[in-house]
């Protein structure tokens, strides 16, 4: 292959001025995480940076690019000397490797070097006529070429490619602080975590687990939804928060009214993950709601969950189409994990009528039939805390969380 580069551009950073240091600084740490293990290296060039592939299989580079937010799209490259000649030659070559059956072509020349001896018209002429008379399976068609060859000339070099292929985009992971996501075992939690980290936000996530009134197998798969998170995240490492949550669980079937059971339910939740917010210095709490999708999520219902709080609650997914959602869950690799039919928190013992539209008042009155205060610092104090790595396994036995058949006549 003659490719031996890799050019990654990073559009939205170029447009942020001042910022844009601080930006290229965390992209080219994420990139070089990511890239740990290959054998290729990271050269940033200010507004572009290139990856050199020293032979290392392109496909896995690919692969890690891939997991980087902040890239909005890279090409292969092949880099030569920004002699005409040798210009001519290399394009040649390229063409030579890309197109063995009978196409179209076009020539497109950029230069960023200003002081270059050619206008970018003249070396499109010159390459075009020379790539046409020496390649006899092309012809042009400067309106839809099958193929294009793109010519960059950079003050150090040229660059010459065929295809640009789209990337993550956003901001790197991290330079927008951190938050904490709200994980749940569905399907538009890990996805509303993937669209934070995409946007810049490293996340710690935290889940609310009632073993055994709910399965072992059901934290399991939250572990294994954070692993796949974990792909993404700067050192392929994320915290993950679980809290005990069989106690309150247990106290809202007793003294809640059925329906303001879920109600009170996430005003527990949001309480306890606000304390654990701010315990881990994550600026926000990240979930997968979206408005009207079930009674929990009405507008009138997220506000007397939101009342217990005051904390920026980011909401990535609130105006997504459900297929909008399964589509980037697919994507990320998390969709067939988060179907799997085990029940959570929030899918056992479900009341038959939800308030759709419950009121604070009637929510702080309910409250008042146990002492939820001291159960929310309870289970914040008993977080059991644990770094997931993307490549980790974890048996979450070892945890102390118990298997269900203990409480089998619950
Ligand atoms: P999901 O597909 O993410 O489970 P959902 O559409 O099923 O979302 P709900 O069950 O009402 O909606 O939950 C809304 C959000 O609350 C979830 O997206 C998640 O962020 C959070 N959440 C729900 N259950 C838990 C839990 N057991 N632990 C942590 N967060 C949870
Ligand atoms: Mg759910």
């Amino acid at each position: 292959m003659l490719y031996n580069q890799i050019l990654v551009r990073f559009g939205d950073l170029t447009l942020k001025g001042k910022n844009q240091k601080v930006f290229l600084h965390s992209l080219y740490k994420l990139m070089k995480t990511k890239m740990e293990g290959l054998n290729v290296e990271i050269e940033n060039q200010h507004d572009r940076i290139f990856i050199h592939l020293n032979n290392e299989q392109v496909e896995k580079v690919i692969e890690r690019l891939n997991l980087v937010s902040g890239i909005s799209s890279y090409s292969l490259v092949v880099k030569c000397s920004d002699d005409i000649t040798d210009i001519k030659k290399t394009s040649l070559q390229l063409m030579q490797e890309l197109v063995l059956d009978n196409k179209t072509f076009k020539v497109n020349t950029k230069r960023s070097n200003k002081a270059y001896n050619l206008h970018s018209m003249e070396v499109t002429k010159i390459v075009s006529a020379y790539v046409l008379s020496n390649h006899k399976k092309l012809t042009v068609d400067v309106h839809h070429p099958e193929v294009s060859l793109n010519i960059e000339i950079r003050k150090d070099a040229c660059y010459l490619y065929n295809t640009e292929y789209k990337a993550m985009g956003g901001y790197p992971v991290g330079v927008a602080g951190k938050g904490l996501l709200m994980l749940s075992g569905g399907i538009d939690s890990p996805v509303a975590g993937y669209l934070a980290m995409k946007q810049g936000v490293e996340i710690e996530c935290i889940h609310f687990e009632s073993t055994p009134l709910t399965s072992i197998e059901s934290a399991q798969k939250v572990v294994d939804l954070v692993k796949k998170l974990a792909k993404y995240a700067p050192h392929n490492k994320i915290n993950l928060h679980m809290i005990p949550f069989k106690e309150i669980h247990m106290a809202l079937l007793e003294h809640i009214d059925e329906s303001y059971n879920i109600t009170i339910m996430r005003r527990m939740m949001y309480r306890i993950a606000t304390k654990v917010a701010i315990n881990n210095n994550c600026l926000c709490i990240i979930n997968g709601e979206s408005v009207g999708q079930v009674a929990s999520q009405t507008l009138a219902s997220m506000q007397t969950i939101n009342a217990v709080t005051n904390y920026p609650i980011l909401r990535p997914l609130c105006t997504y189409d459900k297929q909008d959602i399964i589509k980037i869950s697919k994507q990320i690799d998390c969709y067939d994990l988060s179907i799997k039919p085990f029940e959570d928190c929030c899918t056992v013992y479900v009341p038959k009528a939800p308030a759709t539209a419950p009121k604070i008042s009637k929510a702080i009155m309910y409250e008042k039939n146990f002492d939820y205060e001291s159960m929310v610092d309870e289970a914040v104090r008993n977080t059991n805390s644990i770094v997931i790595d993307c490549n980790s396994d974890l048996d979450l036995t070892l945890l102390g969380l118990e298997v269900r058949e203990v409480l089998k006549n619950m």
